[in-house]
């Protein structure tokens, strides 16, 4: 069994518009642990199942476009059946499909015995998306480019609420509605990348900022869901990625369960979630 943990961007400005039509980001990646989890077979053809509706099980599924890229790479012409157990919500955020594609590439590596050097692995896993590479180390990274560039850092532990409006947003529509006023320098994400490095959970929650907040249509409720999260005692909030997902930062794991807790009602979906120091691929013993 491989687990494969999500991500929140702790910080995300837009600093412009790069000739090759990508928008040229500075964001702060965080790994936590909501993961999926996902079970590899020897087969002969390369199959999927998932758990979860929504989650495409053809050939656009990101967990088997990894699998058939890393076949055509290694040249090893054997399939794998991938069971999906999908936790992370979907089109969220929180980089589950990007996730599972780093997961199927670590799994895969293994169970085909493949001893490629990480930075190998990691040429391949930007073709599929710009933060699959991440999820390799997970921690903390600063991302910089069209976010394919990592630094890692180090911060402290935190304990966050995630919340999520049971909406799927569409990552390229909010790219799309960019505008030159979203645009800013990358001081928030130094600042931020301050507040990790001092160590303390309250100057990081003063920092969470995401630039992508004015992209989303008005029908998703980005503005309440932070102002809920805050008026529950969270020390700061933010969205993640493109969206939907908001997340709040919790005095303590407990605070974060007493927030999930209330926040959960029949509209919204909740999680109480710690972040990672580590990787955010891990595969079990015995797989
Ligand atoms: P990101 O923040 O990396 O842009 P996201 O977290 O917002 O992405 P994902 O859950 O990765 O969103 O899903 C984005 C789209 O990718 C979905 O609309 C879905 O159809 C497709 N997709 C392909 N493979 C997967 C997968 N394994 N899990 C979830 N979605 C997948």
């Amino acid at each position: 069994m491989v687990s494969a943990a999500a991500k929140v961007n702790l910080a995300l400005e837009i600093l412009g518009k790069r000739v090759d039509g990508y928008h040229e980001i500075t964001t702060v990646l965080q790994a936590v642990d909501l993961a999926d989890r996902l079970v590899l077979e020897d087969a002969d053809v390369l199959e999927l199942r998932a758990s979860a509706p929504g989650v495409p099980t053809d050939g656009s599924n990101l967990a088997l476009r990894a699998a058939r890229a890393l076949g055509e790479a290694s040249g090893v012409a054997r399939g794998v059946r991938i069971t999906l157990d999908k936790r992370i919500p979907v089109a969220a955020g929180l980089g589950g499909g990007s996730a599972d594609a780093a997961a199927v590439l670590v799994g895969l590596s293994r169970l085909w015995g493949l001893r490629w050097p990480v930075a190998r692995l990691a040429d391949l896993a930007v073709s599929l998306g710009m933060d699959v590479p991440f999820f390799f180390r997970g921690g903390a990274a600063l991302a910089t480019g069209r976010g394919e560039r990592l630094e890692p850092l180090r911060g402290p532990a935190l304990a966050l609420v995630l919340v999520n409006p049971r909406l799927p947003a569409s990552t390229a529509e909010a790219y799309g509605r960019v505008t030159a006023e979203m645009y800013s320098d990358g001081g928030r994400t130094r600042a931020l990348c301050a507040a990790l490095r001092s160590r303390r959970p309250l100057r990081v929650a003063a920092a969470v900022w995401n630039a992508l907040e004015p992209a989303l249509e008005p029908g998703y409720p980005i503005t309440r869901m932070k102002a809920a999260l805050l008026a529950q005692g969270a020390l700061g909030a933010a969205m993640s990625g493109s969206g939907p997902t908001v997340f709040g930062v919790a005095r303590s794991f407990d605070h974060a369960r007493q927030i999930r807790t209330r926040l959960t009602r029949g509209s919204w979906a909740c999680w109480a979630v710690r972040t990672l120091g580590g990787p955010a691929i891990r595969v079990a013993a015995g797989a």
